[in-house]
């Protein structure tokens, strides 16, 4: 099947025309032999906020779906799958996933390609860590099985490469037992940064998960600096955990939406009014300190998807993430983005802090030890010219910024933040010397 459509990332700032193609896995070589000269990028659920997973004039691979298999503590998955559907086929064998990022609705193939993370990456890495193998189309129509110990440059070229080496048609991922589906949550608040920050660095090696929210618009008390905050710490129950009620149902399923958002927004909803107004009642709804608290999979992971279609809230301009890491050592560029967004007006709806673990192999990968805040910025004019402030702080602090999420990075900037990119060029030289692969990120970058 092939037909024109409009593809846009999860932000709607750039929608395209393109052709999606669909195909079982046997043909997807056929299909990377015939691409037009625009060539071909796979998408997965569309949910990369940019133009990651948009290529066009060219063509779009829809994703490849198939039924999951657990073969001992590995779960065999088409990359089409998402994870929604793989945690509800993990979850009553008591396993889990030991990488979740902040959705479920992403796939296997889309998580290999941006190699996630989640808020356990300071204790599990990313999920490119967990992949056994997975199962790679190469433009010559080649499929090969590629595991980190036999094709180490292809493996860690394809975790975090951006669709750019190959399609993955199949991966078998490693899984954790999990005694139940419910989390075990301590909260606290923070009145600024600083604060934040120490406890942070202080207390996250102590939990599998950390994460904290910060309110972005919030001046500080009496001089304290920006930045009041929230900090959510968590830990997989034990089933000695659960009451009475909770025991009955171990293993809660995580169900689909159940809110939509209205269709036909304006822009303008999201502002910095009304950004304010959220903040102080998610700050005030938040204990001061609260330990205990039992939360499912679901509310703990994701609250975002209990909305569908969120990204809607912006109104037709849209809006762009913005999620930088920075080493250790430079925590001020963090602060300072803080405070340079309070005093625009730019209002970040959501803001996230998290402390990354070290760096693993991928030659694109994101983290790296060190600070990471990612931002939703509605697109309004001159917040280009800020962000562009933010990538030199960022280059500078020696950090990068992440390609999942990104529309906008300049090509320069890009290459000074990402110092093994002539290594993944090496790899793509071999694998796809034609650049079948291609996508509107991969032009805009240079990649
Ligand atoms: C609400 C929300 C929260 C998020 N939270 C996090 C987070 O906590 N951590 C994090 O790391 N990310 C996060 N993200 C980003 C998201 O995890 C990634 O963008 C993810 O890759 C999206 O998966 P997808 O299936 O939608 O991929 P798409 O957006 O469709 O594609 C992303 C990339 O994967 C490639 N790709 C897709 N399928 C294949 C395939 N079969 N073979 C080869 N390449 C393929 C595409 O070419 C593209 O380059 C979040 C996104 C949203 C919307």
């Amino acid at each position: 099947m092939s037909e024109r459509r409009q593809f846009q990332g999860w932000g709607r700032t750039a929608p395209v025309m393109a052709t999606a193609v669909t195909g079982t896995a046997g043909e997807v070589g056929d299909l990377l032999r015939s691409a037009g000269p625009r060539g071909l990028i796979a998408r997965g659920l569309g949910r990369s906020y940019g133009d990651a997973a948009q290529n066009s004039g060219g063509e779009v691979l829809l994703p490849i779906e198939g039924q999951p298999r657990l073969v001992g503590d590995r779960v065999v998955a088409a990359a089409g799958t998402s994870l929604h559907d793989l945690i509800r086929f993990l979850l009553p064998h008591g396993r889990f996933l030991p990488v979740t990022p902040g959705t479920r609705y992403v796939s296997v193939g889309g998580a290999i390609a941006c190699d996630v993370h989640g808020k356990s990456h300071h204790v599990t890495g990313t999920f490119g860590a967990h992949v056994d193998s997975f199962d790679l189309v190469t433009p010559d129509g080649t499929t090969r099985t590629v595991t980190a110990e036999g094709e180490p440059e292809l493996f860690w070229a394809t975790v975090g490469g951006m669709g750019l080496t190959g399609v993955v048609t199949s991966a078998t991922l490693r899984t954790i037992a999990v005694e139940s589906g419910w989390v075990d949550v301590t909260t606290d608040r923070f009145e600024d940064l600083h604060s934040l920050m120490a406890a942070m660095r202080e207390g996250d090696d102590a939990w599998t998960y950390s994460v904290a929210w910060v309110d972005t618009l919030s001046r500080g008390r009496s001089g304290a600096g920006p930045g009041r905050s929230v900090l959510t710490r968590g830990e997989h129950a034990a089933r000695a955990a659960l009451d009475a009620r909770r025991s009955g149902t171990p293993y809660p399923l995580p169900g689909d939406p159940r809110l939509g958002a209205p269709r036909g927004l304006p822009s303008g909803l999201v502002s910095p009014l009304s950004v304010r107004a959220f903040n102080e009642l998610w700050f005030r709804k938040a204990p001061r300190h609260r330990s205990g608290e039992l939360q499912t999979l679901a509310t703990f992971f994701h609250p975002l998807d209990g909305v569908a279609d969120w990204n809607r809230l912006y109104g037709p301009a849209g809006f762009v993430q913005y999620q930088l890491v920075v080493p250790d050592e430079a925590g001020d560029v963090v602060r300072d983005a803080v405070a340079t967004l309070a005093a625009s007006g730019h209002a970040s709806f959501l803001a996230v802090l998290k402390r990354f673990g070290p760096a693993n192999a991928g030659l694109l990968s994101f983290p790296m030890a060190g600070w990471t805040l990612a931002l939703d910025l509605p697109a309004r004019p001159g917040l280009g010219r800020l962000l562009d402030r933010l990538d030199d702080a960022v280059v500078e602090a020696g950090g990068r910024i992440y390609l999942a999420k990104d529309s906008r990075l300049r090509a320069d900037r890009f290459a000074a933040m990402y110092p093994r990119r002539e290594e993944f060029a090496r790899v793509r030289d071999r694998v796809d010397p034609g650049r079948v692969l291609s996508s509107d990120l991969a032009r805009r970058l240079d990649l």
